[in-house]
């Protein structure tokens, strides 16, 4: 296997050759939702960034162990140390269990990535199935001295581990910034140094969810459940880490931290960070009200939105943009991508209509090797996709004969297309749903049964007899009535 594939690593900042650890496994660990509410548009382009890598690592003839753990536990408000759990808020709301709110949402997520055509991950690991791991890290961090217990709590000790190792690789940020950017919160005086977070979090009473430990009954800080499932999963050092880049600080910072503190080694090799959404050219949020979510997207019943955008236009629509670019939704922007994508269908579905000659006039041979180079370039999706619209204008020149292709290079063609376009960018057609086709279908029999009633009505009865024959044959069962036939198909 020829590895040519550069990615970016926010932990250097720069662009890497991708070396695995243990070629030709890769592990990569993406986090996941938080399962306390309908998946939206931040939801997808990590899911469908990291999709695409899953696909191209494969496709390239790596064997992945893809992780993307669900949250369902101690992801507090504000990803904050203080404050509600989210889910346990929503369970306190709509009076559920937190467990019916973790599946519910879970199963809708599910809905919503498989619409967009996202690949499940090879393991999707709960946080609240992971308990005894994570009191086992926070075990190992106490007994290296990066962490103290406080009324039941237990916090890493930031300053500490900042003097021994350095805090703030990943996002670039020094201790002092970090100080001066915290709030300060209720119970705070638990902890030694405002920037120190939570490793476990005694439980207040009235909080549902929690779990006994060493400590106290409660529950593991947000950070915990990445590094121990990563670690049960993925092992103690693993290839790629990805995630959106919100998540930067604290979320992977703290992660950092933590495995170097438990371990003595970094845990990661290649951070992924994919960049932010805005809708509007202004940031995606419930206080903007232009919070729109996946399934309003899908049947356009959001009043910012004009018309539905099918799974696919808007799969495609993140895809025209390099990941660690901004994307920026509007309905003019989706429009012409939904065009875009119709192209490109279109374009697959003349291929198949070219009839190859002995000669070939159009540039098709190097289509190969500049998608791959696109790919290889960090997964640049954005040139990958402007390749494949150079070939589809070979294909409408081909189509219209003002060009030829001999027959190997129109294989050549129809696999590189369909590889790039279907196995790697997980583009799929999309045809209208069952019962708007089944709706068509039946108003062609009802034209069919108009025609009958017109040659009845000019007594040619073999007409109308041929089509009633050949409707009954096709197990149409046709009433005559009064009113005129009427039909039922008995299948
Ligand atoms: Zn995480």
């Amino acid at each position: 296997m020829e590895n040519r594939l550069m990615i970016y690593n926010t932990l250097t900042r720069k662009k890497e050759l991708f070396e695995p650890l243990h070629a030709p496994n890769v592990g990569l660990y993406v986090c996941g939702p938080t399962v306390y509410g309908d998946a939206h548009l931040g939801h997808a382009r990590p899911a469908i960034t990291f999709d695409v890598l899953f696909r191209y690592l494969t496709n390239i003839g790596y064997k992945v162990r893809y992780v993307r753990n669900i949250t369902d536990v101690g992801h507090l408000e504000h990803d904050a140390d203080e404050g509600e759990d989210k889910i346990a808020k929503k369970a306190r709301l709509e009076q559920l269990e937190p467990m019916e709110v973790v599946q519910h949402y879970t199963l809708r997520y599910h809905k919503a990535m498989e619409a967009l055509n996202v690949l499940p991950p090879s393991i999707e690991p709960h946080a609240s199935g992971h308990i005894i791991e994570q009191i086992e890290l926070v075990k190992e961090i106490l007994d290296n001295g990066y962490a103290y217990e406080s009324e039941g709590s237990v916090y890493f000790d930031v300053a500490k581990y900042d003097k021994d190792h350095k805090y703030g690789v990943l996002s670039g940020r020094n201790l002092d910034d970090v100080l001066n950017t915290t709030r300060e919160l209720d119970g705070q005086n638990e902890k030694r140094n405002p920037a120190d977070f939570a490793l476990w979090k005694c439980a207040q009473p009235q909080h549902i969810m929690r779990w006994p430990s060493p400590w106290s009954d409660g529950f593991p800080g947000w950070h915990c459940e990445c590094t121990a499932m990563g670690r049960k999963y993925l092992g103690a050092e693993f290839d790629i880490h990805g995630g959106g880049m919100d998540l930067i600080f604290p979320h992977h910072e703290c992660e950092i931290a933590q495995g170097v503190a438990a371990m003595g080694h970094s845990v990661v090799k290649y951070w992924m960070h994919n960049n932010m959404i805005t809708i509007n050219g202004q940031k995606m949020g419930k206080s903007y009200n232009n919070f729109i979510n996946l399934a309003e997207f899908f049947t356009g019943s959001h009043p910012l939105l004009q018309q539905a955008y099918s799974p696919m236009t808007i799969r495609f629509f993140i895809l025209q943009a390099h990941y660690r670019s901004t994307v920026d939704f509007g309905n003019e922007a989706l429009q012409a991508a939904e065009k875009g994508l119709q192209r490109l269908m279109d374009a697959w579905s003349t291929l198949g209509t070219i009839v190859p000659a002995n000669d070939t006039t159009v540039d098709v041979s190097s289509l190969r090797a500049k998608c791959y180079d696109a790919m290889n370039d960090d997964l640049n999706t954005a040139q990958v996709i402007s390749h494949l619209f150079d070939a589809s204008r070979a294909i409408n020149q081909l189509a219209d004969k003002k060009a030829t292709i001999s027959a190997t290079d129109l294989d050549e063609l129809k696999e590189v297309f369909s590889m790039f376009t279907f196995d790697i960018l997980g583009l799929k057609e999309e045809r209208g749903s069952g019962s708007a086709r089944e709706e068509a279908f039946g108003k062609v029999v009802d034209m069919l049964l108009e025609q009958r009633q017109a040659a009845k009505a000019a007594k040619d009865w073999a007409t109308s007899d041929k089509i009633r024959n050949e409707l009954q044959a096709l197990g149409f069962e046709i009433k005559d009535g009064k009113e005129g036939a009427t039909w039922k198909l008995n299948k």
